[in-house]
């Protein structure tokens, strides 16, 4: 009889997920009047901007017609999408340094494909829980270190060797990000144990601290360990749409670009044509200027949840570069029971810390990328329930 693969027993994402959508659905059949609303979602509410939908019509047209038909495209990604992106991200890289994907949740797993079986892999505690079960599903063991408020929730230079480590920076759900200081201690240590840095910066658009790098290869031979992940899913709204690059440079030990290629060529057959002509038109000017309008716009969500939390006297990290705030449980409540009382007590919906690992019960985490009128309701309800518990 056929065998499964065992590990995808072991998930525990979609579990806990579908049980916070289990959750909300029943609440919502038994409570048909009450206006529920989210700062759960990691999703982002503002449409995607004229000139990317305009270039993807232009993309369905040609795609009618016998003179612009294009077919199957190209395995690492449209040519022009890779110029655009090394043109405007990677000035120092070349062509063949740059690959497009269909999303950085799929780049930063299937990768593990590049390595061997038993790769010593570490990834952070709290943290995004993809890189765990994608781990898992490849059949990889990773050890999982746990991260603390002590350390403000950044792991700390690991004192063990590892072949593979994850870091998300701004991370998703902390919402704090590596100083230029910390980054090269960790670029230190990979050059040092010959590890390689899976570096996920999709929330690069966020960073508005000084110290916080861009892109880790601002940092001193980070080209030599560290392949970096980048999509047009959050800063563009592409969550739908399916969009991302990546960047293995060809300075990084043992021949691991051209290997990609090869891996690349029998396993992918490139990203959307319209998703990709949609993306070269995020890099026009009129487009980074709506952009850059679109992400003030959720940092202000973001400042006015911060505010208020302050006002409550909670302690919570993030929401400076990132979009995520990360919330501290007032007393020993678990991260289950303020998810339910926020839920049927205030109709509001939060993460529970627990769902991006163990060390996150205790905590709940906020998104600031809803609508205004969501954020500026959520906060009207906290603020009501907890001063009026207060007094
Ligand atoms: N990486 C992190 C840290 C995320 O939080 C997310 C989405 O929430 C992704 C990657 C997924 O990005 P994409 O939509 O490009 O697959």
């Amino acid at each position: 009889m056929v065998k499964i693969n065992e590990k995808l027993y072991e998930l525990e994402n979609e579990n806990i997920f579908s049980n916070v959508n289990k959750k909300i659905k029943e609440y919502k059949l038994k409570n048909h009047n009450k206006r529920i609303v989210s700062l759960g979602i990691g999703d982002v509410s503002i449409p995607v901007i004229k000139p990317v939908i305009d270039a993807m019509h232009e993309a369905v047209d040609d795609l009618a017609n016998m003179t612009t038909f294009d077919g199957y495209g190209a395995y690492y990604g449209l040519t022009e999408l890779r110029e655009t992106i090394l043109k405007h991200e990677y000035k120092d890289f070349s062509l063949d340094e740059i690959y497009i994907g269909d999303g950085t949740k799929t780049d930063t797993t299937s990768i593990l494909e590049l390595f061997d079986i038993n790769s010593k892999i570490c990834i952070a505690d709290p943290m995004y829980p993809i890189y765990r079960d994608g781990a898992k599903i490849l059949n990889r063991e990773a050890e999982i270190i746990p991260l603390s408020e002590a350390n403000n929730f950044l792991p700390e230079i690991p004192k063990d060797h590892y072949d593979i480590l994850y870091v998300c920076s701004p991370c998703n759900p902390i919402g704090v990000a590596f100083t230029k200081k910390q980054l090269t201690h960790l670029v230190e240590y990979a050059i040092k144990e010959e590890s390689i840095i899976l570096y996920d910066n999709v929330y690069n658009s966020f960073i508005t601290n000084k110290d916080v790098p861009h892109s880790i290869y601002e940092i001193e031979n980070a080209k030599k360990v560290a392949i970096e992940f980048n999509s047009f899913s959050k800063k563009a709204s592409f969550t739908g749409l399916r969009c991302s690059y990546y960047v293995i440079p060809k300075e990084i030990h043992k021949n691991i670009n051209y290997l990609w290629k090869q891996r690349t060529i029998n396993r992918f057959n490139g990203a959307s044509c319209i998703a990709q002509k949609g993306a070269i038109a995020v890099y026009k000017k009129e487009s980074q200027e709506m952009i850059k309008k679109n992400i003030r716009y959720y940092q202000e969500n973001a400042r006015l949840l911060i505010e208020s939390f302050q006002k409550l006297n909670f302690t919570f990290w993030g929401g400076i570069d990132s979009p995520f705030i990360w919330v501290k449980i007032k007393d020993d409540t678990t991260s289950w029971e303020i998810f339910d009382l926020f839920l049927e007590e205030l109709n509001i919906i939060i993460i529970p810390g627990i769902i991006f690992g163990e060390m996150g019960d205790g905590y709940f985490r906020v998104s600031a990328l809803g609508s205004r009128e969501m954020i500026k309701e959520a906060i009207c309800r906290l603020e009501s329930y907890y001063l009026q518990d207060k007094s």
